[in-house]
């Protein structure tokens, strides 16, 4: 049922083991390496239950070691894909430092798919992209200077006119609620996303929002064209 997970808390562990919902080869769908064929590693569990989400991260029984999560990486990548997507859930509710530090020793490119409210550190010797999709009003200040996209999700009549950004809250459906904008001074990239509400009417609509704020305010349009394709 979306939005109906249960709120995980941050994770302290030292990340030699990782709760893992799954791994899988694809296209990636949205954001700034759309269309581009990534492994996908989706990370279990969320500290955020968005009332639209219908990821499912709650399901897993699969908790292996790194290299056992490295072995699982390697058998579905092809040889030309050095992309990995760790996605969620939220990755940052685990201590994903140590698997970054692999896949970097690797060189293997990395983009991170996160709501913007949890850290851990990155490697420094590491091809990492950050794409956050804030969800509620502040963003982990140590996250910050890391965010190299920012991703919003729209629906239309939840609009701020000023900066085409969001002005609905995400935790609790009809009501207001200020989303965290980039910071002043950011140069990171912002991509608009319309919300899948499921009703093709609505979704036009969510469309028509998107593209509006990004012709009025010069951020990028981004769609779900994973789902657009058929593919997951
Ligand atoms: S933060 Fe992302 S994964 Fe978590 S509930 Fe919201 S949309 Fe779903």
């Amino acid at each position: 049922v979306k939005g109906q997970n249960p709120l995980r808390a941050q994770e302290a562990g030292d990340g030699m083991q990782l709760w893992i919902q799954e791994v899988f080869y694809t296209l990636q769908g949205e954001g700034p390496y759309s269309g581009e064929p990534a492994v996908f590693v989706r990370l279990a569990g969320c500290n955020l239950n968005c009332y639209w989400c219908d990821t499912e991260f709650e399901s897993s029984t699969w908790r292996p070691t790194l290299n056992e999560l490295l072995n699982e990486i390697e058998s579905v990548r092809p040889p030309f894909c050095n992309l990995i997507v760790i996605t969620g859930g939220e990755p940052f509710r685990q201590n994903i430092t140590p698997f970054l530090e692999q896949l970097a020793a690797k060189q293997l490119r990395v983009q991170i798919e996160t709501n913007g409210t949890l850290f851990f550190e990155l490697p420094d010797d590491g091809d990492i992209h950050v794409v956050c999709s804030p969800k509620t009003g502040s963003l982990n200040q140590r996250l910050v200077p890391h965010i190299g996209s920012f991703k919003y999700l729209l629906a239309a009549g939840a609009v701020d006119e000023h900066d085409g950004l969001p002005v609905a809250s995400t935790q609790r459906q009809g009501e207001s609620a200020r989303i965290a904008r980039p910071p002043q001074g950011s140069s990171a990239q912002v991509f608009v996303m319309p919300i899948d509400s499921g009703d093709a009417v609505v979704n036009q609509a969510n469309l028509q929002a998107c593209v509006e704020s990004a012709l009025k305010h010069g951020y990028r349009l981004t769609l779900q064209t994973h789902k657009l394709s058929g593919i997951r």
